[in-house]
């Protein structure tokens, strides 16, 4: 919080570097000026300016106080010594005993060893850290909170000194990667499947503010009043449009209204304006404030959160400044790949998804916000592309292959030829499998395969009928909580599930209970930092604690399904006693759904998932109580072989395919047949043609994946003969081997099984 003296003291202070600044001298002389001001206003021996040179050195580039010798001699890497600290973590440090401090690196050269105390703020221009400017004095002085508020609002109005070109030359200060001209493929992470080809769009460029320091104070706040209005019109207008009506991304958009109105946000902006700054500029700062901060945050609901204050942020400088946010929708071109650090939700929907080929981010999560929201338009997005920005240029050529999470940049005509046939054949394939669809998954020798399909979002109903799938296999249910900025209460999850059983039109759908927890983390309500969330309070384990949670959802359930059939699955269990449980938390919904007389569903169906081992060696006690089990193959495997299923460096270190995890799968696909109770795979494993191949041959008969897999995983049942299948399965099951996946790929090209 900034005091009523100290507001007008960086004010004052701000007054005065705007008339240095816009003064005359060559910029070297300005910026000499500049720390000489600065170590004045704020009664300190020393300020110095570093600032970032090539190859990440920070060089000495102004001081008052240190040795004159020292400037442009004295460089630290980024890293190095306190200086390179508070560049390294784009965060301020304040030391009275700067000495002591175990980074800190002596220079002979700059006599600084008579300073004991120091303070350092990073100059931060965009998301970039262009400089350091430090102030040092000789006793051990305690810097106040105001006056690190002081020296990062100064640093702002240094950043844009720096960055004018004037200085250092302005290539210097973007790193370029060294074949920035050359064809690269970069590594991401698939957030949405899909390949897409066009040229490079970057997400809006950043906006240039053109004017820091104010006038006056209440004009800018009223300026700012103005900008927020406009942008909730524009938000309203949004909510208005027949695409807005319903589904995750409403709630999205919704979560992010509320941000437009957090106090706490608007009141640094206009802290920020009352020190002097114009309000882009106060709405810049708060935000780069925001930024470096919530960059050393692990959390990823709190990171996610940041962008869409990063959007709102945008979107007010575009306004404030006088841009048009339409410009980027006009000029795009006819085929585009939007390159961003990261998207707000409501960012994409400024640009005409119909000419977005792709989208590709430098940072984000497959359960970020705008991941979701493209998915709901259908478009490509990989993820996580380390420093992409720095290493593409606007109309480049790129690939966007979210199908294997990489990326290419202006690739050679061999790879975009192959990438054309590719997705020619792609299109070809697809209008195979569409022929498909209402042709049944049937094996050679007559044997009926359930496909299901996997869905989360009431968009995906749209596939159940395009891909001819049997039903929905598994919903699951998480997204819509993820998506909400509160509990979604019992009329509007009613609402959703009743909209996706009418949807599915009289196929049936297993809802399966909140499953959240682990990396599905809910935002209003991760009470617990745990060491091994997937090991941890998830899941059913938390609606068996919760009982509330449940019963409303179950509530919700029955409602929704209104005198129609109903599928309930409960997730992660571990034992038959939780499923009892849960079960009775069921009966007592059941019973106060006919109290109050409402129609209780014509066929009430109850099954559990099968992810914990544990479960597999109580099948006797278990499967008297259940109507159907469906293992899910991503937590079992985790379990199975103990190997967290989010941790990169091990995915690939045991496979599905392994004698072990077919053993399991063949003793549960057998206890479930002798006791006549349907059993499925759900994970991702169904959805790839080989294993779902292998899954068929130790005896499981129905699968549950995505929409994409159905059509491949189809052809590989229409031409498999189950019984040479099992008949081979039973001479190698039993082998030692890592994995049975070459011999049983060997398999399907010798018995023609299409893969
Ligand atoms: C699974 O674990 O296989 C599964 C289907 O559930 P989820 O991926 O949602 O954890
Ligand atoms: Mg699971």
């Amino acid at each position: 919080m900034l005091t009523a003296n100290n507001t007008s003291v960086s004010r004052r202070l701000l007054g005065r570097l705007r008339d240095v600044m816009a003064g005359s001298g060559s910029p070297q002389e300005r910026l000499d000026k500049v720390v000489t001001l600065i170590a004045a206003d704020m009664v300190a021996e020393v300020c110095s300016c570093y600032v970032m040179r090539a190859g990440e050195v920070l060089e000495l580039f102004a001081t008052e106080g240190l040795k004159k010798d020292a400037v442009h001699k004295t460089r630290l890497r980024v890293g190095e010594g306190l200086v390179g600290d508070i560049a390294a973590h784009a965060r301020p440090l304040a030391l009275a005993d700067a000495q002591s401090h175990p980074n800190f690196a002596y220079r002979p050269e700059t006599g600084e060893e008579i300073f004991h105390s120091l303070m350092g703020v990073p100059i931060i221009r965009g998301s970039r850290v262009v400089g350091v400017l430090v102030v040092q004095n000789r006793t051990m002085r305690h810097y106040t909170d105001e006056e690190i508020e002081t020296l990062e609002t100064v640093a702002m109005v240094l950043a844009e000194l720096i960055t004018s070109g004037e200085l250092v030359r302005r290539e210097e200060l973007v790193p370029v990667d060294g074949n920035a001209l050359l064809p690269l493929r970069l590594e991401g992470v698939r957030f949405n499947a899909g390949v897409g080809l066009g040229v490079a769009v970057l997400h809006r460029p950043r906006i240039t503010i053109r004017r820091l320091v104010a006038e006056d104070p209440d004009v800018e706040l009223e300026r700012l009043k103005k900008a927020l209005t406009a942008i909730k019109n524009s938000l309203e207008e949004l909510f208005s449009r027949p695409e807005m009506r319903d589904g995750e991304h409403r709630d999205v958009l919704e979560t992010y209204r509320m941000f437009a109105e957090d106090k706490g946000w608007l009141n640094r902006i206009s802290e920020a304006i009352m020190t002097g700054l114009t309000a882009e500029a106060a709405v810049q700062k708060v935000h780069d404030d925001t930024r470096a901060r919530m960059s050393q945050i692990t959390d990823p609901y709190l990171r996610e959160r940041m962008h869409d204050f990063e959007d709102l942020a945008n979107r007010l400088l575009q306004y404030l400044s006088g841009g048009d946010s339409d410009a980027a929708k006009g000029d795009l071109p006819e085929a585009a790949i939007l390159i961003g650090r990261n998207l707000g939700p409501m960012e994409l929907f400024d640009y005409d998804p119909k000419r977005l080929r792709g989208l590709v981010l430098e940072e984000g999560s497959a359960t970020a916000h705008v991941a979701i929201v493209a998915r709901a338009l259908d478009i490509p997005v990989v993820g996580r592309v380390k420093d992409v920005l720095d290493k593409i240029e606007p109309l480049d050529q790129v690939i966007c292959d979210g199908d294997n999470g990489q990326v290419f940049i202006r690739p050679p005509d061999d790879i975009r030829e192959s990438f054309m046939d590719a997705m020619g054949q792609r299109q070809q394939r697809l209008a195979v499998y569409a022929r498909l669809r209402d042709l049944p998954a049937v094996t050679c020798e007559g044997i009926k395969i359930g496909i299901h399909m996997n869905a989360g979002l009431l968009l995906d109903l749209q596939h159940l009928h395009a891909s001819g799938a049997d039903g929905i296999g598994l919903y699951r249910t998480e997204l819509p909580f993820m998506a909400r900025s509160s509990l979604p209460d019992v009329a509007a999850q009613t609402l959703l599930y009743r909209k996706i059983i009418d949807q599915a039109d009289g196929k049936p759908v297993v809802f399966r209970t909140l499953d959240v927890g682990g990396d599905k983390v809910l935002p209003y309500w991760n009470p617990y930092d745990e060491d091994n969330p997937a090991l941890g309070w998830r899941s059913i384990r938390i609606t068996l604690d919760r009982p509330a949670v449940m019963r409303h959802q179950l509530r919700a359930l029955l409602r929704a399904a209104d005198g129609r059939e109903l599928r309930v699955m409960f997730p992660m269990i571990a034992e038959v006693s939780e499923l009892l449980q849960a079960r009775r938390i069921f009966d007592i919904e059941v019973e106060h759904e006919r109290a109050a007389g409402n129609p209780l569903p014509s066929k009430l169906l109850v099954g559990t998932m099968l992810e914990v081992p544990a479960l597999a060696f109580q099948m006797e006690a278990l499967l008297p109580h259940v109507d159907f089990v469906s293992i899910g193959s991503n937590d079992l495997t985790q379990f199975l072989f103990a190997v967290d299923r989010g941790n990169p460096r091990i995915a690939e270190r045991y496979d599905p395919l392994a004698p072990a995890m077919l053993t399991f799968m063949k003793r549960v696909a057998a206890q479930c047949d002798a006791a006549g109770v349907s059993l499925s795979v759900c994970g991702e494993m169904a959805g790839r043609p080989l294993e779902a191949m292998a899954l068929l041959g130790v005896g499981i008969r129905n699968l549950s994946l995505s929409a994409p897999s159905i059509g491949p995983v189809k052809t590989m049942v229409r031409s498999l003969d189950i019984g040479a299948l099992r008949a081979y399965l039973d001479t190698i099951m039993d082998l030692p081997d890592h994995s049975l996946r070459s011999k049983l790929k060997s398999f399907a090209i010798d018995h023609g099984v299409t893969l």
